[in-house]
């Protein structure tokens, strides 16, 4: 079981230097102990349908680690649909001088999330059962509450099409600089012409180690409010 651990953890270790990233010691048992949590609860909740250890380094660990080079400056981070914890568990665990809120609609998959942040010790994750429709957060004109001040980025992994994830985050995005980062299998070609007016798309095809699958990661942002005419 030891040296099963530390096969895993060296494979995360070398995988997630590919990607860009020198993972430490300490952030590789995390992830660890965060895929046997996984795989424990899952006999008991239906949280993923991928629970094998290999699996869940490649599909769930090193998938999610792949958007870390694209996270830029964003302090505050919201993973809109995060399900069993994906991907903002690894990147709260690989970040940890960035804030994460994590929400899911459905309650016992956020009961996981939180058992998994508590026995992590992350002190940079907090996790909500909301819907993102539902999250309420000071309209422009409050006095800003530091916890509830608006995200940098909103990250999402298969969670429903853009034009409606545009739709639910832009209210709680930063108003102009805000940015969504939609984790995507194939080119979403369909997705992409579909685009609400207002924001603009680049197209990253991402290879995640070990992982055969096509990944693309689809970055939003605001295109720049049309300038005023002078006369
Ligand atoms: N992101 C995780 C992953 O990639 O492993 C889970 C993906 S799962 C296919 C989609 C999740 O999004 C479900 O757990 C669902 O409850 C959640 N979801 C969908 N729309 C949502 C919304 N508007 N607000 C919050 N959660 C949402």
């Amino acid at each position: 079981q030891h040296a099963e651990a530390a096969a895993w953890q060296a494979r995360l270790i070398a995988g997630a230097r590919q990607l860009g990233l020198e993972m430490q010691p300490r952030q590789a048992e995390q992830c660890w102990l965060l895929a046997g949590l996984l795989r424990e609860r899952n006999q008991h909740v239906n949280l993923t349908a991928v629970d094998t250890l290999d699996g869940i380094l490649t599909v769930h660990m090193l998938d999610s680690l792949a958007i870390v080079p694209h996270l830029g400056a964003a302090h505050r981070v919201i993973d809109i649909g995060t399900g069993g914890g994906f991907p903002g568990l690894p990147l709260a665990i690989a970040c940890p001088e960035r804030e994460f809120l994590l929400i899911d609609g459905t309650q016992k998959k956020i009961r996981f999330v939180q058992e998994a942040i508590d026995a992590l010790r992350l002190g940079n994750a907090r996790a909500e059962a909301v819907r993102a429709e539902q999250l309420s957060l000071p309209s422009q004109t409050d006095v800003p509450r530091v916890e509830m001040a608006r995200f940098d980025v909103a990250i999402v992994r298969a969670v429903g099409p853009l034009r409606s994830l545009v739709a639910v985050a832009t209210k709680l995005l930063e108003p102009a600089t805000g940015r969504i980062l939609a984790m995507k299998g194939k080119r979403p070609d369909a997705e992409l012409a579909d685009l609400p007016r207002g924001w603009m798309a680049e197209l990253v095809p991402l290879a995640v180690p070990d992982l055969a699958a096509e990944r693309h990661l689809v970055i939003l942002t605001r295109r720049e409010p049309p300038q005023r005419v002078r006369r």
